[in-house]
């Protein structure tokens, strides 16, 4: 059972919002689109996490703090015996392993992070909090590649390593002999989704100014700032489709929230972030 469901990470969403409003630097755009396949991967594992037939609770996308450090886990798995660290990675084509290194097969050989090498200092760190905790429970974990056009050559047998053909066998085994989930269960579970911060430093925001970011009310069907007004309505002019000026506005001030969160969002700061396209006083009543 989904106990913490998954949300859009913030460094995504930040770079989907820079990336509509201002012309993102060539390494920033790989960046974005190396974190949209990864979340991509992230929910088709949350697909297949379905075929889990344990008594358990699954709770994803966790960042938690231990001592000075931050450590994230796509998926954790509670299981009556067990807790399974889950890293999904949605690596495409071919590559190879050497010496604790992964390459692209392709030439130039370029080498790539490692996900064990994260998935042992989450492993680690969990170890430790649980320690603190005063739980005892036995961690598995394991890197799970899920994209069925990815292949790993001269990967050493003994790695916990789960392949794209192995994911399903890999989540039906999740089967605890006899054990079910206790109280206990859900009081750790809960005190992990308490610990749980999605606003941690775990990385490096990129730059940006407020002045540099294109200003409007983007449509959310097809991203057009143009638009025309009747009633409590906004109407496309680019794809007609209509949405209530209440939930245009209430989108643009989570955009600003997410991209700004230090300034304080007010009447005069919606309405030069929406380009003064709509009138101060709809501003108002919606944000009352
Ligand atoms: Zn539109």
């Amino acid at each position: 059972m989904i106990y913490k469901a998954r949300t859009i990470p913030r460094e995504l969403e930040v770079y989907q919002l820079l990336n509509s409003r201002k012309n993102l630097l060539d390494y920033e755009r790989k960046h974005l689109y190396a974190l949209q396949k990864g979340y991509e991967g992230e929910l088709l594992f949350d697909s297949m996490t379905s075929f889990i037939k344990a008594d358990c609770l699954i709770l994803n996308d966790l960042l938690l703090p231990h001592n000075k450090n931050t450590f994230q886990i796509d998926s954790l798995i509670i299981a009556p015996d067990t807790l399974y660290i889950i890293e999904v990675e949605n690596f495409e084509g071919d590559y190879f392993y050497e010496q604790d290194r992964l390459y692209t097969k392709i030439p130039p050989q370029s080498e790539v992070t490692n996900p064990l090498i994260q998935l042992n200092r989450s492993e680690s760190l969990l170890r430790q909090l649980l320690q603190q905790l005063g739980n005892s429970m036995t961690i598995q974990s394991y890197v799970v590649f899920v994209n069925p056009e990815f292949t790993l050559y001269q990967a050493p047998i003994n790695k916990q390593i789960v392949y794209p053909g192995q994911v399903n066998r890999f989540l039906k085994n999740i089967r605890p002999i006899s054990l079910k989930l206790d109280n206990s269960h859900y009081v750790f579970a809960d005190k992990l989704k308490s610990l749980h911060n999605p606003n941690a430093p775990f990385y490096l925001p990129p730059s940006y100014q407020y002045e540099e970011l294109q200003k409007g009310i983007p449509c959310s069907y097809c991203d057009s700032l143009e638009f025309t007004t009747k009633g409590p309505y906004c109407y496309c002019l680019v794809c007609s489709k209509k949405e209530t000026m209440e939930k245009r506005i209430l989108r643009i001030v989570h955009h600003f929230n997410v991209l700004f969160p230090e300034i304080k969002i007010t009447t005069n700061a919606i309405y030069d972030w929406g380009c003064g396209k709509l009138a101060k006083r709809v501003i108002r009543r919606v944000l009352q």
